[in-house]
């Protein structure tokens, strides 16, 4: 073990993916401990908050690969690196050459705060910068340098901001306004997360679903945008590990 081992909380699959510019795809995750921002309404508090460090695990990109092959066999392509936030982790760029060196593709989600050399290897970059509702505030100047980054080596990415009220769609238009070029896609949140039961979830998530249709179709500053549910939560409610 050493420090340039990996700090992971979950390694599952193979499941859908349930957001973003990847929505639907087969995939395995692998979960990352530790984050730098602490929203109002994160849906994984767990990797930073302190109630699950006692299943953090140390381990080197060997052991991650070793523990996906043995869980998804040869029935995977892909790999979504999801957090927390990865970026925090300069050690992840093993993992990432270690995935290519299998032929598996490598799909990141990050809050857009920290830069990594390993992003220009990612195969599907998300950007999610949190809106208001989150409490955090947005570092603009390192979002613009991260994007200009990506951007010079004519890297896959996307924006994505998660959408709650209307300060929300406001902010969410600021970023496409910001970034005209970026593929960018809204999505809505989920502010039930202590509803055990999928069944009791849904309606609720469909109600959100349809009112931010309603809300962006009728927003003329949100024109190349496409509008997403949190899918895996249709189908299993706030479980983990699915
Ligand atoms: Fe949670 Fe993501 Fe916010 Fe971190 S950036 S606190 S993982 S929602």
């Amino acid at each position: 073990m050493t420090d340039r081992n990996i700090p992971v909380l979950e390694i599952f699959g193979p499941t859908v993916q349930g957001e973003g510019m990847v929505i639907g795809r087969k995939t395995m995750f692998v979960r990352t401990a530790g984050c730098d921002y602490s929203c109002n309404w994160c849906d994984s508090a767990f990797t930073w908050d302190g109630s699950s460090k006692h299943n953090i695990r140390l381990l080197s990109a060997q052991q991650i690969w070793e523990e996906l092959s043995h869980i998804g066999g040869d029935g995977f392509a892909h790999v979504t690196l999801s957090g927390g936030n990865p970026a925090l982790l300069p050690q992840l760029s093993s993992l990432v050459g270690l995935l290519h060196e299998h032929g598996i593709q490598v799909a990141l989600e990050t809050q857009g705060s920290r830069w990594q050399d390993w992003f220009l290897a990612i195969d599907e970059l998300t950007l999610s910068p949190k809106p208001s509702s989150s409490g955090m505030a947005t570092d603009w100047l390192r979002l613009d340098a991260i994007v200009a980054r990506l951007k010079d080596h004519a890297r896959t990415f996307s924006l994505k901001v998660v959408i709650f009220d209307d300060a929300d769609l406001d902010y969410a238009a600021d970023v496409h306004k910001r970034y005209p070029g970026v593929p960018f896609y809204v999505q809505t949140g989920n502010g039930q997360l202590k509803e055990s039961e999928a069944e009791q979830l849904l309606p609720y998530l469909l109600k959100q679903y349809q009112w931010l249709i309603e809300r962006v179709m009728a927003d003329h500053r949100l024109k190349r945008v496409s509008v997403l549910p949190q899918l895996h939560t249709w189908v299993w409610g706030n479980k983990k590990g699915v």
